[in-house]
């Protein structure tokens, strides 16, 4: 934090840049003519702010190659007894060799992708080579060859990471970096049971049985949910911001009139305001598959499933394509110049958070006008996040819309939607008796 742009600590000066003379009435207050003129006036000083690091080329892009070279291309063998059978077990977020019962796990990413450095000194743009742009002319379809007994096998990524040899019976796994968005940096495992999340996603509807439709509660099968891998990117970031805007203090109040003619005054100073902030973020989540943020039926789905965040990505593992056997995935589709203007907007409202805590004096509280965010580096890692998803197809009045209840497959945290039943709920309200939600409930019935 850097207080001494424009030296309010705090609190505001004795003397105020600009007094404003108190009015009859504060609500005048914000329209006064200089003061908007003033604020208009500050941003053109960031040019000549010494205080603003120089922004550095944003082409500047280095990668880091987080391909997982031990695994090559193909066949992924149990490093006990060689056998391809191999898949995660949930239970302990290890893979297991379905063979001979041996468990092992990926070396965790943490610390291993990027050379190591503070995050206030990073610069320029890094991306791990999974989170490397997407070439469009690459299609879904990926050949292995079997290097068991040397024949070729198709594998389409885009539902599927492995597929088993026609031939010689291995199992072959995309483990190279094709550039289509299907290979991440890094995964993390699944540890919540699919047991376990049946009954996260039980508790969930059963607080709502109350309301929840009839034709979903009979309908009703948590065992009918899928564990998915969702494609995010994490992202650490080293930025300073400069914000502007108009802060108030409480000089007085005071009561004038009687009777029904009683007003009530506040006189207030305004003070510009400005504040200069150096910060990092360390492992921000952001998704990178639009597809599903375009759609419609998901735009609830984002929601719920932003609701289940966090995830602990320190825990995340090198690549290996067997720990999405038995899962599903969705791919990739957004690459790091797409999603930087979500980064910024997450920077920014960082950066109006660190500095609030510096404007509590200003009692009436502080508008902010004018921001300015410079971002001096930035890392991406493409990783691979596990939900369990249970979905409801529910139609009612002729639209159809997807219910979701979405459960973190590390934390458990659920989060979703059930569909309601009006009527239960307007019976609900009236037993239940205050008229004004009777009123309320009547209303929303009317209006829909
Ligand atoms: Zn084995
Ligand atoms: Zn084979």
């Amino acid at each position: 934090m850097n207080d001494a742009a424009e030296g309010l600590p705090g609190v505001p000066p004795t003397q105020p840049q600009q007094p404003v003379p108190p009015q009859a009435s504060g609500q005048h207050l914000q329209q006064s003519a200089p003061q908007q003129q003033a604020a208009q006036a500050q941003p053109q000083q960031t040019s000549a702010d010494p205080a603003l690091p120089l922004q550095l080329d944003p082409d500047a892009t280095t990668q880091a190659n987080t391909q997982n070279e031990r695994l090559g291309d193909g066949v992924n063998r149990c490093p006990r007894c060689g056998s391809t059978e191999i898949q995660l077990r949930p239970q302990t977020g290890m893979l297991i060799c379905m063979f001979c019962r041996y468990e092992w796990s990926e070396q965790t990413v943490e610390g291993q992708i990027f050379e190591e450095q503070p995050l206030d000194q990073l610069q320029g743009t890094v991306v791990g080579s999974g989170a490397a742009d997407i070439d469009e002319t690459m299609t879904d379809v990926v050949t292995l060859k079997c290097g068991g007994c040397g024949s070729e096998v198709v594998v389409n990524v885009a539902s599927a990471m492995s597929a088993r040899c026609h031939w010689c019976r291995n199992i072959l796994t995309v483990n190279n970096q094709v550039p289509n968005g299907a290979v991440p940096d890094a995964v993390l495992p699944f540890t919540l049971t699919h047991e376990q999340a049946v009954e996260a996603i039980r508790e969930f509807a059963g607080k709502r049985r109350m309301f929840a439709h009839r034709k979903f509660l009979r309908e009703f099968t948590p065992e009918n949910v899928v564990g998915v891998y969702l494609p995010y990117m994490v992202v650490d970031g080293n930025a300073s911001a400069t914000v502007w805007g108009q802060g108030e203090v409480l000089v007085r109040s005071y009561t004038r009139g009687s009777g029904d003619d009683r007003e009530t005054f506040y006189d207030a100073d305004v003070y510009q305001v400005r504040r200069f902030v150096d910060f990092t973020v360390d492992d921000l989540t952001i998704e990178s598959s639009a597809e599903r943020a375009n759609m419609d039926v998901f735009v609830n789905t984002n929601n719920i499933i932003n609701a289940i965040l966090p995830f602990d990505t320190k825990n995340a593992v090198k690549w290996n394509a067997s720990y999405l056997t038995g899962f599903t995935s969705e791919k990739r589709d957004q690459n790091v110049e797409a999603i930087r203007p979500v980064l910024e907007d997450q920077l920014l409202s960082i950066a109006r958070s660190e500095v609030s805590p510096t404007v509590s004096g200003y009692n009436r509280g502080v508008r902010w006008e004018h921001e300015q965010l410079n971002v001096h580096g930035t890392r991406w890692v493409s990783m691979y996040m596990p939900v369990w998803l249970y979905s409801y197809y529910h139609v009612e009045g002729g639209r159809g819309m997807v219910h979701y209840i979405a459960v973190n497959g590390r934390t458990g945290e659920t989060m979703g939607s059930v569909p309601v039943s009006r009527g239960r709920l307007l019976a609900a309200a009236l037993t239940t008796g205050t008229v004004i939600e009777a009123i309320v409930i009547a209303f929303l019935v009317a209006t829909i």
